[in-house]
């Protein structure tokens, strides 16, 4: 123990902490602004990363553009760094070491999370990592502040990996947690509505699971990529073709599931026809509140195609998360399109939020990811 310390004292040393560092700060609906604020300040029971790469979100995305939380914030909830400072009562990590965080960790113990609702336990909706101000996840800085309560959900990112990768285990653990919720056999049929970065990374872990993927988009372009990721077909939701082609594939039977990866109330109203009875289908898009449609309930109720909501990360996942990633048998970096420098953050979410076809999972990085990245022949374009 007294080693470990000793070697930590030395380690802080040569690790350079500025005073200050640059964020991009939100002041309001749609407005990121890159500011000089300073570095968070740690408890003993505190450990600050430096951050190297941060992931655009649908859900930072839907903060900033609609004004949900009030300003000022630093957004960033998708991020891989360096400890580079950790509190005295902080054990188990070292200076130096290579994370991905998790913003959000339950508590384990509540009403909600020993029946799994993990994303309704009331410590779990505070976040625990922040660059400053009312703690929203930080990624958008040079460095964030990990609160004790979020230490277990640091996860080492091994040599072999990347900050990027170290960046995705967020969103992939957002889909198995999905995948999880839903009684599937190996080679049953699932329907992937929407092939964007959420989409595709359900076709693939689905394919990864033996599960037969048909999945959907109306653009050409992130068909292809699903046929890459693992779909067994592809299909144009709007071509009008997909009711005969779910009867040929099941024999008249219907899919086994289908996964909503897009906030379309018509891709719901489809998938309640084309799940047989007792099938599922997974809402995972439709985050926005106040939104309402009309359903048939008998549906639900007479022919039990029960309808499920899937939110956020579940951190007992977190293992197996870090092995599909770390394995490369679910290779992230061939979603990684779009790499922005911290300024130009902003820009980062414009294209995240409107993204051009071939633009798929968008990533804010800096200089420790830049410096692995040009060893790495899947680079992302730099914008
Ligand atoms: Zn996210
Ligand atoms: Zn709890």
């Amino acid at each position: 123990m007294r080693f470990v310390y000793m070697e930590s004292i030395e380690r802080d040393m040569a690790i350079k902490i500025p005073k200050v560092m640059r964020a991009v700060v939100y002041r309001g609906i749609n407005h990121l602004q890159v500011e000089q604020v300073p570095v968070p300040r740690i408890t003993r029971s505190e450990v600050l990363v430096k951050v190297a790469a941060c992931g655009v979100c649908p859900t930072d995305i839907k903060k900033i553009q609609y004004g949900i939380l009030e300003a000022p914030r630093i957004f960033g909830h998708e991020t891989a760094g360096t400890i580079v400072k950790m509190g005295a009562g902080v054990t188990g990590w070292r200076l130096g070491q290579r994370v991905g965080l998790h913003h959000h960790i339950p508590c384990l113990k509540c009403h909600a999370c020993v029946r799994r609702a993990f994303a309704q336990c009331s410590l779990y909706k505070k976040t625990g990592i922040s660059a400053g101000f009312k703690p929203s996840g930080g990624g958008y800085a040079e460095y964030v502040r990990v609160s004790a309560f979020c230490l277990p959900g640091l996860v080492p990112i091994p040599k072999a990996s990347t900050f990027l990768e170290g960046a995705m285990l967020e969103p992939v653990n957002t889909v198995l947690k999905a995948i999880k919720l839903l009684t599937l056999l190996p080679g049953d049929h699932v329907l992937v509505a929407g092939q964007g970065p959420i989409g595709l990374l359900f076709t693939k872990l689905l394919q990864l699971h033996q599960i037969r993927v048909l999945a959907t988009d109306p653009l050409e372009e992130r068909r292809k990529i699903a046929k890459q990721f693992g779909a067994l077909s592809v299909h144009d939701p709007l071509s009008g073709s997909l009711p005969e082609v779910i009867h040929r594939m099941t024999r008249g039977r219907g899919v086994d599931a289908a996964i909503i990866a897009v906030p379309s109330d018509e891709a719901v109203h489809q998938a309640q026809q084309w799940v047989r009875g007792g099938g599922q289908i997974c809402l995972f898009a439709h985050t926005r509140a106040g939104t309402t449609t009309p359903l048939d309930l008998s549906i639900t109720c007479v022919q039990e195609k029960q309808l499920i909501g899937s939110y956020s990360s579940d951190f007992t996942l977190q293992k197996e998360v870090a092995q599909w990633v770390f394995s490369r048998a679910l290779d992230v970096r061939k979603l990684i399109t779009h790499r922005f420098p911290l300024e130009k953050t902003s820009e980062a979410v414009q294209l995240a939020a409107c993204p051009s076809p071939s633009a798929l999972k968008v990533l804010v990085t800096q200089a420790d990811a830049e410096a692995e990245i040009n060893q790495d022949p899947l680079k992302p374009t730099r914008c």
